[in-house]
């Protein structure tokens, strides 16, 4: 069976991280539609340059445009999927289901990285300074993806529980003890 993981949690949980580290140590393919969207902007596409003023206030872009991104990267093959910052909205977790299903295959589970808040606040302003990202360096704009994330994203966890597919995760501690319990609760799932 392939193993498909939606990452979830709100920005600055440390999804990226953890989803690189599951890529390195057990091949998955990390699709990140956060990443693809800043690609299309720096390359310059006319999509990445509809979706840069809504990426800068912090609110999601729309479902069309990722549901797109990750339909033609689903059509390029993998051995199995970690989905990073994708799905955001019911719209977009049930067009992935139909997606995976033409492709005779399914969401495994959903791992949920919990994080206070407060916490959240302090890991984008730090990442903001290292990275470079606009959209970490403005703390209206971190409250404002913030507020996506409850009102847009959260929801979600009600949509894989009706699943059976939903864990919540304690995104506290170090990357390596994250890791660990993500990858105990993979591994309760057949490779
Ligand atoms: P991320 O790197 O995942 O935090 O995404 C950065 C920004 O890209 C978000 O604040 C949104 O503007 C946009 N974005 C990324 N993924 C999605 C998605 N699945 N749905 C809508 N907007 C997205």
């Amino acid at each position: 069976m392939t193993i498909n993981i939606i990452l979830l949690g709100p920005p600055g949980a440390g999804k990226g991280t953890q989803a690189s580290k599951l890529v390195d140590e057990r091949g998955l393919v990390q699709l990140s539609t956060g990443d693809m969207l800043r690609a299309a902007r720096t390359s310059g596409t006319e999509m990445g340059q509809r979706v840069a003023a809504v990426m800068d206030r912090g609110e999601l872009v729309t479902d069309e445009i990722v549901i797109g991104l990750i339909r033609e990267r689903l059509a390029e093959g993998g051995k199995g999927f970690i989905f990073d910052g994708f799905p955001r909205t019911t719209a977009q977790a049930e067009a992935l289901d139909a997606l995976l299903k033409r492709h005779n295959t399914a969401i495994t589970c959903m791992l949920a990285l919990e994080v206070p808040d407060e916490e959240l606040i302090r890991r984008l302003l730090n990442r903001g300074k290292e990275s470079g990202r606009a959209d970490d360096q403005d703390e209206k704009v971190i409250a404002k993806r913030i507020v996506e994330y409850n009102a847009k994203t959260a929801p979600l966890k009600q949509y894989y529980s009706q699943q059976q597919k939903f864990h919540g995760i304690q995104g506290v501690g170090t990357i390596d003890e994250i890791f660990q319990s993500l990858t105990t609760q993979i591994d309760q799932y057949p490779a």
